[in-house]
């Protein structure tokens, strides 16, 4: 493998995007992995932005429209729940930075996101948070991006609904709503799968979806800004692995490929091996790349066959461009024809896994 350049400059993020829109007059790029309300904190309060129709922004900001700017690659903090510092400097970091990148939400934002990016589709996912309901971020979803061919919507179970009405709950959705997936997310909801009755409840939302022929994406890893709680580990690998897949006939996305929070060394040990038994023993499951460290990144495109990668950014947290820049420069490194495998992975598998082409 090549050593990569420290920086990836403009220029050559331009060129990586021209690929991307190259591609995207025969095979329409999709990211499987967006949220757009903060699922967090989830408390932000915005008013009409004065500037532009479909655009909600915090008090005082201004939404402008995105452009790139150059990627370092040294430059990258160590999310580690491992790493030193205090949790409390974890969370201030962390909270203005996630505050930054939803200073500015609505359907203008992401559509203006995805042009810049050469991005097709969106699927949107919200997250129900530890107590309360979904309603808050799904008729933000319902109020900007429903009926749109560009946004796929999917919905997330709040812990209120017993394992018991969930197939119902979801049956009334889709009547109402044309859902794409269901989303879960162990460590923010809150569902512990070191239980019998947190396993339970993710094969109860399984088997719900399965009959309503929805996949379901799921959190891999930990989410370092919960350090110092439990549920900070719930979606370990190891954890997800106590999960019977099969349950579904439809596809199962691991988001992150289970690696969220890692730094390589620990992707290498403590989730690689675990990620590549599951993917053999479960022919429905697959991953999606959001949000990786560069060299966790590089270390799934050389190891996880390209066939079961699916291209997510995380936007609003991570902008698309930049989750695009580094998954076109890692394959770079890797192979020297990367249009097959940009092809596969930024839309014939999630037009697979998500939208049941064949
Ligand atoms: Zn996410």
């Amino acid at each position: 493998m090549k050593r990569s350049p420290l920086v990836i400059d403009k220029e050559k993020i331009s060129k990586y995007l021209q690929i991307i829109r190259e591609i995207g007059r025969y095979y329409k790029p999709i990211d499987v992995h967006v949220h757009p309300t903060d699922i967090i904190f989830d408390s932000y309060v915005y008013v009409q932005d004065d500037f532009n129709e479909d655009v909600l922004s915090l008090s005082g900001s201004r939404y402008s429209e995105p452009q790139v700017y150059p990627i370092y690659l040294n430059n990258r903090e160590d999310t580690s729940i491992k790493n030193n510092s205090s949790n409390m400097f974890n969370m201030q970091l962390s909270s203005f930075k996630i505050r930054n990148a939803y200073k500015s939400i609505g359907a203008k934002v992401l559509s203006d996101q995805m042009s810049l990016s050469g991005i097709g589709q969106s699927l949107l996912l919200p997250v129900a948070p530890r107590t309360g309901g979904l309603e808050h971020q799904f008729d933000h979803l319902l109020r900007y991006y429903n009926n749109c061919a560009q946004y796929l919507l999917s919905y997330s179970f709040p812990n209120e609904i017993e394992d018991t009405q969930i197939s119902d709950t979801l049956k009334t959705v889709t009547k109402r709503v044309v859902l794409h997936a269901v989303k879960i997310h162990p460590n923010i909801t809150g569902i512990d799968l070191n239980s019998s009755l947190g396993v339970d409840r993710v094969e109860a939302i399984l088997n719900a979806a399965s009959a309503e022929q929805l996949p379901v994406i799921v959190h891999g890893g930990r989410s370092p800004i919960l350090k110092g709680h439990p549920s900070c580990c719930y979606s370990e690998i190891k954890k997800l692995a106590k999960i019977d897949w099969k349950i579904s006939m439809k596809s199962i996305v691991i988001a992150h490929a289970g690696g969220y929070g890692y730094t390589v060394a620990e992707f290498k040990s403590e989730v690689l091996p675990v990620l590549k038994k599951l993917l053999s023993k479960h022919s429905n499951l697959s991953v999606d790349i959001s949000a990786l460290h560069y060299d966790v990144l590089e270390t799934v495109l050389a190891n996880i066959n390209h066939d079961r990668i699916l291209f997510g950014s995380d936007f609003f947290y991570v902008p698309q461009w930049q989750c695009i820049a580094l998954l076109a420069h890692a394959l770079t490194h890797l192979i020297p024809d990367i249009e097959v495998p940009l092809v596969k992975i930024m839309s014939l598998n999630a037009r697979r896994c998500i939208l049941n082409e064949p």
